[in-house]
């Protein structure tokens, strides 16, 4: 059917005049405004007993919401704080150099995690890179056994596209 053929007023094909509206015995509204009824979840229950058709549509129409809702419910308080988390702080990475021993430093990444790179992975990866011992130290952070923060400002959005050179921020030296 055209846009032309709906907008058009009078009766259509398919449809049986005079339209049937069908009021909900609980909020007596027709029933396709129920949900917006503070007491929804009463007029479900009546469309159940005395519209079983009508409240099949309901909980079709119904389902998807309820199991997305389930879903989120199972990843926990978790997955909102992830999400929440996400919003409130920018995805960046920190790279900083701290001293080790008298003459060495390390350098130490924090914040790739944000951008759900496996920590392992990327630890091996710094450490075949840079020939040098590289290893996961904390929930986000890897040290690198040596100066190589320069370095990481290309090294790191060569390996991990996402990450942008203006998403590392550099934090300087560590003090002791
Ligand atoms: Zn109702």
């Amino acid at each position: 059917m055209s846009v032309e053929e709906k907008l058009k007023q009078g009766p259509r094909e398919g449809i049986t005049y005079p339209l049937q509206v069908v009021y909900c015995g609980n909020c007596s509204m027709p029933i396709e405004y129920c949900e917006y009824y503070p007491e929804y979840e009463k007029c479900k229950h009546w469309l159940e007993v005395n519209l079983p058709s009508e409240f099949e549509k309901v909980k079709i129409g119904d389902d998807n919401p309820v199991e997305e809702e389930k879903k989120r419910q199972k990843r926990g308080g978790k997955g909102m704080i992830k999400t929440k988390k996400k919003e409130d702080g920018p995805k960046q990475v920190c790279v900083s150099r701290a001293p080790r021993g008298k003459k060495k430093s390390v350098t130490v990444v924090t914040g790739l995690s944000s951008f759900d790179i496996d920590l392992k992975v990327a630890a091996k990866f710094f450490g075949t890179k840079f020939a040098c011992g590289s290893s996961v130290t904390g929930d986000d952070e890897i040290v690198i056994q040596g100066d190589v923060k320069d370095d990481l400002f290309d090294v790191i959005p060569e390996k991990w596209p996402e990450i942008d050179e203006d998403l590392i921020e550099d934090l300087g030296d560590q003090k002791r």
